[in-house]
Formats: C-alpha cells, structure tokens, sequence
C-alpha cells in the first residue's frame, strides 16, 4: 500500500507510516499463509486465513509538502543549526591550547570527528544553496572562505528562502535531512560539555568566557547575564566585526 503521496513527510505522520509499513507485512505474511493454506490437502485445512484490515490512522496533509507544524520545525531545526554548530566549533578551539598542555595524559574529546562533522553539515548546507539558486535562476553563491562566517551566512540566506524551498517537491529530503542533522549535532554537544562555551566576547568584560546554561540564558564568568536574543545579537555583531577586520587585514 504506497504511502499517500498528500502526506505530510515529517515527524507528524510518523505513526501514519508505520501502520502502512506493518500492513505491508501483514500482507506479506497473509500471502505466504495462503499458500501455505492452499497447499494441505482439502480435509487438513484448517479455516482460511484472514486477510489484515487496512490501516486507519489518519495523517495530516502536507500544503503541499509540509504542513505548517513540520515547516515550523524545519526552520526551527535549521536556525539551531547553525548555533550548535558554534558552540561545537567553540569548543574544539577552547580545548586547543588544553590539548597540548595535556596534564597526566588526559584524552582530549575527539576532535576530529568534530571537525569532520562541521565540515559535513557545511558541505549539506551550501549544497542546497547551490541547488536552489540554480532551480531559481539565481546568481551563483559568492565564493566565502569556509568557515563559522560562511556557515551563518548560507544558514541565514535558506532561512529567507525557507518558505520557498518547503514548497517545492525536492524540500523533502532537505526538511529531513535538517531534521537528522539537528538530532545528530545536539547529542554531539551534549556529550562534549565544553560545547556549551558561547564563541562571543562578553559585551561587559569583552573575555571569552560566556556559556550556555541549562534555562537557556548565556552566562559570563563575570556575572554578566544575556537572553538568548542577546546573545544572537552579539553574536551576529561580532561576525561582522571579525569579517570586517579580515577585509582590512586582506587589503592592507
Ligand atoms: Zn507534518
Ligand atoms: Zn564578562
């Protein structure tokens, strides 16, 4: 039985699918026991088997990819995208100096793999910037060294082009693949403490030193308290400043 092709392909309908899966095999199953039933000799049969009832979990529509709850998610989980991937990238520099210093030989989280895995969601980020800007006739992406900046700024131009993109038929395995990416990078930041350093200069002692709490506000070690709007804010600013100082460095 195919999956209706008006559902909604995320998270919602996640029951919806699984009833259709198990009825597909239900159906397997019933056709290997007819066979099996219509093999024995007419007196040994036992009564016929039954065939399985037809699903009737209802799913919700997709308008026409998404509904609007899983188009809410999307963005939500590509706008954490970015800032997980921050706080990841935050950590592997704080642990730089640490590493080397390296007391009683003490392992250093793994890196790599970090590193590697930023790369990954950079690579899966600009491939869909790259892919709608051809599929809208758009000026191809200026080139950006890679890197935290560039990231921020490819997230931010999908997020623009969010509306659009979920409307089109190719957004399914990009709505997924944000999905997938968002678990992936939130349990490697809850596995690597570290992670929850903030990469922003504290606006009062200008020191690297601001983390995440739990409640979700950012705290310095100076006692400096920020909301999480505040904390993008500062973060967005200092991107640009850093970016402005690369251009002054790169033309002087
Ligand atoms: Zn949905
Ligand atoms: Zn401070």
């Amino acid at each position: 039985m195919p999956i209706d092709p008006n559902s909604c392909p995320g998270v919602c309908n996640r029951r919806y699918r699984e009833a259709v899966n198990a009825y597909d095999l239900a159906v397997d199953q019933h056709v290997a026991a007819m066979q099996e039933w219509l093999a024995l000799p007419g007196d040994d049969r036992g009564p016929r088997p039954e065939p399985p009832e037809l699903p009737s979990t209802p799913f919700t529509v997709g308008a026409p990819i998404w509904d609007p709850g899983c188009s809410r998610l999307i963005r939500g989980a590509l706008a954490e995208l970015d800032d997980t991937a921050a706080l990841l990238a935050a950590a592997v520099d704080g642990h730089r100096g640490a590493a080397l210093a390296g007391p009683n030989g003490a392992t250093a989280p793994d890196h790599k793999t970090i590193v590697d895995t930023l790369d990954e969601v950079f690579g899966f980020l600009v491939e869909v910037e790259d892919q709608w800007r051809q599929a809208r006739g758009y000026r191809p992406r200026p080139h950006r060294a890679r890197g935290a900046h560039a990231r921020a700024v490819c997230v931010g131009w999908l997020l623009d082009q969010l509306d659009d993109i979920l409307l089109h038929q190719g957004s399914v395995e990009f709505g997924l693949g944000v999905l997938r990416w968002q678990r992936r990078l939130r349990a490697m930041s809850k596995s690597d403490p570290a992670s929850r350093r903030s990469p922003i200069r504290c606006p009062r002692c200008r020191e690297r030193q601001v983390s995440r709490r739990d409640d979700g506000y950012y705290e310095c070690l100076c006692g400096r308290l920020l909301n999480e709007a505040e904390h993008d804010r500062e973060y967005a600013e200092q991107a640009d400043e850093h970016d402005h100082q690369q251009q002054e460095v790169g033309a002087s």
